[in-house]
């Protein structure tokens, strides 16, 4: 549970590999916006590598069609192409600040000093009270753990090192001690039953459908779009008992007063079983573009 805070707004800053991989936390950060809370998302590299379509199709054609324009497309072109989407699907929940770190993805360099320098002065720049970012750990394949890191957990434990130096004062740059009070993993690539908390966004689906559709450098269409969030928010809210959901994982346990419980449990626990069916069985993909507003 997202504990609110009437008198304090909180800061929020979502860290991702690549600028696709802020989709999954999206319509969580608008219900934050919506309460006056504060959104800063930031890729760590400029996801060229990981997705670049129209290069992947050229090359498979005979090397005698293969268009110049496309191979001696400059790095930067394309890069400049992910930021403009990554700041278009980002304004679309409200969030005004969302910045592309110019790093290389595929890999992204685990050691790389200028990586964590950048990112540790985000932090002290932003002092979030919730960081929300990859899992510093792979999902376990067939009950074996991956040696190899992707992105996504090499963002997450790029994230991890960024915040231990930010904890530790810094005399020298005047830089006080910063504590994160809470962080939050990306649920989207592991299983309902490693989710600590699903966040209900059945009323930002639409929005979620219309984002996906943005990241034109991936070749997204309006029905791929509609498929994956269908597939991926609609799966979560499943389990979630609602709609459509955003997974979470904590990085570790709250601590409170009281036994946590939020208003959407309650809720759950006294509607009739046709209220259950019928909160479930929201459908976003049969209505037209942008009536579930
Ligand atoms: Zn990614």
């Amino acid at each position: 549970m997202i504990e609110a805070n009437e008198s304090q707004p909180l800061r929020l800053l979502t860290v991702t590999a690549h600028p696709h991989d802020v989709t999954y936390t999206l319509g969580t950060s608008a219900h934050h916006i919506e309460r006056g809370d504060s959104v800063t998302v930031v890729s760590l590299s400029d996801g060229v590598t990981t997705h670049d379509e129209e290069l992947e199709d050229e090359m498979r054609k005979p090397a005698s069609e293969r268009r110049a324009e496309i191979l001696q497309r400059p790095r930067s072109e394309q890069a400049i192409r992910k930021q403009g989407e990554l700041e278009g699907v980002c304004a679309l929940f409200g969030i005004e600040d969302a910045r592309v770190l110019p790093f290389p993805d595929n890999p992204l360099e685990p050691s790389s000093s200028k990586i964590l320098s950048e990112l540790t002065d985000v932090l002290h720049e932003i002092r979030p009270h919730i960081v929300i970012t990859h899992a510093p750990y792979n999902y376990p394949y067939k009950n074996m753990t991956s040696l190899w890191d992707n992105d996504h957990s090499l963002a997450g434990q790029l994230v991890a090192r960024a915040m231990q130096r930010a904890a530790q004062a810094d005399a020298g740059r005047g830089r006080s001690p910063l504590h994160v009070a809470q962080v939050y993993y990306i649920g989207a690539e592991f299983g309902w039953t490693d989710i600590d908390l699903f966040v209900d966004i059945s009323d930002q689906v639409a929005r979620r459908i219309e984002a996906e559709a943005l990241y034109e450098t991936q070749g997204h269409t309006s029905e791929f779009s509609r498929k994956r969030i269908e597939a991926f928010a609609g799966y979560h809210g499943w389990f979630g008992r609602t709609g459509y959901a955003e997974a979470f994982i904590r990085e570790r346990a709250q601590t409170s007063d009281y036994l946590t419980v939020t208003p959407n449990d309650l809720s759950s626990a006294t509607q009739t079983g046709r209220e259950t069916l019928d909160r479930i069985g929201q459908f976003e993909s049969g209505r037209a573009d942008g009536d579930a507003r």
